[in-house]
């Protein structure tokens, strides 16, 4: 990291706490899940560990507000036991959840956001990373939807009945209607369409008829580093037109080559301001979920050097605080009942 003077040490530091700072993806869950009924868990979200990257103590320390929690559960359509695995998480999220009650609180809404921040608390949105867990029954999302889901993907890689992802990308593949249905279905509710992992393809589809905003989770600039989860500048600017966000992803492949870096990172979003500027860009960490993170980003204790790194780059306040968090709690505002 490069040394950064006394006042742009402070202002970071302020900027980062004044900020309502939110994350759109960590695999966290699944380090909480025991691995058979009479062992325990690998982690707990109460207890710092020096393992993995992501826990309430990590959290607190590095002043992150809201962390989206995703329940992943399988690789290919049709894995069998992918409805109970999602419960299973569910009921583990809300179980740490409780656990910690005094310093993390589950949230459905940007009203719970603010209001767990401005009493000291974090707060923890619930996901799908993947559709498998629906089994293709828009019945079995409403019931999600009861549970707490407020951010859906319809796929994970692979095809399911709602979306083809990049491992099942093809010249005609296009989004099915069970896609089309569900998308209403999530706007009437209430959830957050996440189209990272989607097909090339089923993305322009979703451009097509979607009605207002959708996030990218966890996806970078296709142009900044070549892979195919991260977004063409065409990609970015269709989901700045439907007032989406997309949120920064720390896995080494997606940020760099070779050598990934927290400024390697940062160079993903000033490539995305110069583009479409500064509304649409957020967090989306990944945590848990991939392997050795960038230098400077070894776990979450280390965020508040993304906020050091724009400070450095001469972004101005206002600009710090959307990209930290402002832009994704807009479209939570929007689209969360
Ligand atoms: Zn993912």
């Amino acid at each position: 990291m490069v040394e950064l003077t006394r006042a742009q040490e402070e202002r970071a530091r302020r900027l980062h706490c004044e900020a309502v700072v939110v994350d759109t993806h960590c695999d966290t869950l699944m380090q909480f899940m025991p691995p058979s009924y009479d062992q325990p868990p690998a982690r707990r979200l109460g207890e710092r560990s020096e393992r993995g990257h992501l826990d309430l103590p990590r959290m607190v320390e590095g002043g992150v507000d809201c962390q989206t929690f995703a329940m992943y559960t399988g690789r290919r359509e049709g894995q069998p036991d992918a409805l109970l695995v999602a419960n299973q998480m569910a009921d583990v999220f809300y179980r740490e959840m409780e656990a910690n009650a005094g310093g993390i609180v589950p949230v459905t809404t940007t009203t719970e956001i603010v209001a767990a921040k401005d009493v000291g608390k974090r707060s923890g949105l619930l996901a799908i990373e993947g559709a498998e867990p629906l089994m293709g029954d828009l019945g079995v999302l409403r019931n999600f939807y009861r549970l707490g889901v407020r951010m859906l993907s319809f796929t994970w890689n692979w095809r399911t009945p709602f979306a083809d992802g990049i491992a099942a990308d093809r010249a005609e593949s296009r989004l099915p209607d069970l896609g089309v249905k569900a998308m209403d279905e999530m706007d009437r509710l209430g959830i957050v369409l996440d189209v990272s992992h989607m097909s090339d393809t089923c993305f322009w589809d979703v451009t097509d008829v979607k009605k207002g905003a959708f996030i990218a989770s966890h996806s970078n600039s296709r142009l900044v580093c070549d892979h195919k989860r991260n977004l063409t500048d065409d990609m970015i600017r269709a989901l700045a037109d439907h007032g989406g966000v997309m949120g920064m992803n720390f896995a080494p492949a997606f940020v760099a080559k070779e050598g990934a870096t927290v400024e390697k990172l940062v160079d993903h979003i000033d490539h995305i301001v110069r583009i479409v500027g500064p509304d649409y860009v957020g967090l989306g960490s990944d945590f848990d979920g991939i392997g050795a993170p960038p230098v400077g980003l070894e776990d979450v204790s280390k965020m508040p050097n993304i906020t050091r790194e724009l400070v450095r780059r001469g972004y101005e306040d206002e600009d710090i605080v959307k990209i930290l968090g402002g832009n994704h709690l807009r479209v939570f505002g929007q689209v969360l009942k």
